[in-house]
């Protein structure tokens, strides 16, 4: 049984040249395999409705005879036997894989592109291995550990390639048969715009030309089974808060052998009280009585590698900066460290024993002259 090209193209049998043209240039849009509303099936139907009703010469034979020479789902023989009805049409320029060359496209305008990404993007192309699905997860470190980078394993669950088949899927990895579908070449062949062949991978096979005789058991065929599996992750030093680690082939294996898919780690640097980070530099901020602002001195200040000592000259004020040189976060995939910036406050004593009241009085005559008035 044929097909009723003017059906497909939802027009009158009475069309006109060009309502056959505007209804398959509407129909190619909007089932164009590589739209939303794409449908590869539709789309090389429309095409082969247009290649009979939007040439005169085989419209007037496609009206006279019928559907005969139809060929779509014939495989390599479909309605070709004999004489070609077509009668002079030159198909050289197609090659197997598509290429569009030979073809005036001149008529179809912008409808070029469509024929060229589908001849040449492998749309017909029916590989179904897929990458094994990525696996994202999330990692707390704390803010030492992003400064000098550290080994961590977690455990995760995922698929992994079955042992007992080596992937395969296949009962001890070698139950195997001649693909029915293609007896065994890995090739499909069939036609394309309803006339010209063309050869595609074997989808059932995938061009291996092998199919599973007996499933392997341990991973019903499948070729993966889900696993609790302890992976180590080095997080480098200098990473920070946000970033993103990926594990290349770590993911999920993906099915019958196809290759893995990746890992993501996403690391959360866990605040550390105290301390700010600015790219490779750390900012913490220091509290100093208000005699060593004045007098001068020696504090302790809390770094990541542990306690330093820091001189204080006399007469600091507030908001001073002070920079431990390398005390600050590796930097990232380069050398070296960034720095720590210590900035002063001077602590202003907000409540005073009686004895530390009186010294202030005093020095607060000292330092005016007088008593009570700065002015
Ligand atoms: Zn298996
Ligand atoms: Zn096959």
């Amino acid at each position: 049984m044929g097909k009723d090209y003017y059906k497909i193209l939802g027009v009158d049998k009475g069309a006109n040249e060009a309502e056959i043209k505007k209804a398959f240039r509407r129909l190619a849009h909007q089932y164009h395999p590589d739209k939303k509303t794409g449908d590869e099936q539709k789309f090389k139907e429309i095409n082969e409705a247009y290649q009979v009703l939007g040439n005169k010469e085989r419209k007037s034979q496609y009206d006279q005879f019928g559907t005969t020479f139809s060929a779509a789902g014939g495989g390599a023989q479909g309605g070709f036997s004999g004489a070609n009805p077509f009668g002079g049409f030159d198909f050289r320029g197609f090659s197997s894989r598509g290429s569009a060359a030979g073809w005036d496209f001149s008529d179809f305008g912008d409808l070029g592109d469509i024929f060229g990404s589908v001849f040449g993007g492998g749309s017909f192309r029916g590989a179904r291995t897929k990458k094994g699905p990525d696996i994202e997860l999330d990692l707390d470190i704390m803010l030492k550990e992003a400064v000098f980078g550290v080994g961590k394993a977690v455990s995760i669950r995922k698929q992994n390639q079955c042992d007992s088949c080596q992937g395969t899927g296949a009962k001890n990895g070698d139950s195997y048969q001649t693909c029915s579908a293609c007896q065994g070449s890995g090739k499909i062949s069939s036609t394309v715009l309803g006339y010209f062949k063309t050869q595609t991978i074997c989808a059932e096979c995938q061009g291996t030309g092998k199919q599973i005789k007996e499933k392997c058991g341990s991973c019903h065929g499948k070729g993966i089974v889900l696993e609790n599996v302890d992976i180590k992750i080095e997080v480098p030093a200098g990473i920070d808060d946000g970033q993103t680690i990926r594990l290349a082939g770590q993911g999920n294996s993906g099915e019958s052998g196809a290759p893995a898919g990746d890992l993501y780690i996403n690391i959360h640097v866990q605040p550390e009280p105290g301390f700010e980070r600015d790219e490779f530099n750390l900012i913490t901020k220091v509290n100093i009585p208000f005699s060593t602002a004045v007098l001068g001195g020696q504090i302790l200040v809390k770094t990541i590698d542990g306690e330093v000592k820091l001189k204080i000259p006399v007469g600091t004020q507030s908001n001073k900066n002070f920079i431990l040189k390398n005390k600050g976060v590796t930097r990232l995939k380069a050398k070296g460290r960034g720095d720590q910036i210590v900035i002063i406050n001077v602590d202003v004593p907000t409540k005073l024993t009686k004895k530390q009241k009186q010294l202030i009085e005093e020095l607060d005559k000292e330092f005016s002259g007088k008593e009570k008035s700065w002015f």
